[in-house]
């Protein structure tokens, strides 16, 4: 997987070391990460708040950074500011309170992704683009919460280039107004070359790792 990832940075042109590699975790046992951090994996990747907290609790003294990248429910968002490393997935204004006293209360800044939805679907979360802006705005305002960037999924059935380069122009619209927040989180197993062509700095694998998953509901 390394190699895989040092290859398609090369063929970009773009060092291997600025871009990070979150292992997606989710479906897997905790002894996996574990053998995951053995291995020198730094961050991991989980989809749901009930998964992070199960395995947080399990591996507690694994020096882990912790992502969730799944959709975030209004419900659970005060538990992942307190469980989280960084989150990928806010893309509703009504979570920043409850992720920013979830962080304030474990004393840390909670670095936060704005996601973004390339093709207006909601089900598999975002913001539109016209209301990115806006978002990336309030984050940016709220305390314990540090805005990073920008995430997205690529569209089913669609161009991963072209959705991601859309992406890119989105990032810089926001890293224009916030300069320190210049990360892309996009790319996942089935199209991880294509997101670094468009300058993702942030890559979410799990399958291309651990094998494939069964199916979720
Ligand atoms: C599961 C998941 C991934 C990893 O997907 P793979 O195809 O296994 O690499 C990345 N991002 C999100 C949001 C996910 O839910």
């Amino acid at each position: 997987m390394r190699a895989r990832v040092s290859d398609a940075c090369a063929a970009v042109g773009r060092q291997p070391s600025l871009t990070t590699l979150v292992v997606v975790t989710k479906t897997y046992p905790a002894s996996d990460v574990a053998a995951l951090a053995s291995l020198g994996v730094r961050d991991v990747g989980e989809a749901r708040e009930q998964e992070l907290r199960d395995k947080r609790e399990q591996l507690p003294d694994l020096a882990l950074r912790w992502h969730l990248v799944g959709r975030l429910q209004r419900n659970k968002a005060r538990s992942v500011g307190r469980l989280a490393d960084v989150v990928h997935s806010v893309d509703d204004v009504r979570l920043l309170l409850r992720l920013s006293e979830g962080a304030a209360e474990v004393g840390r800044e909670l670095g936060c992704f704005v996601q973004v939805s390339l093709d207006g679907d909601p089900s598999r979360g975002g913001v539109t683009e016209a209301d990115l802006l806006a978002l990336a705005e309030q984050v940016a305002g709220t305390p314990s919460l540090r805005l990073l960037g920008v995430m997205a999924v690529a569209p089913r059935g669609a161009d991963p280039d072209e959705a991601f380069a859309r992406l890119r122009g989105l990032s810089a619209r926001v890293a224009a107004e916030h300069p320190t927040a210049t990360a892309v989180s996009a790319g996942m197993s089935g199209d991880l070359e294509a997101a670094l062509r468009h300058g993702a700095t942030h890559l979410r694998v799990g399958a291309a790792v651990l094998g494939s998953r069964p199916p979720t509901g």
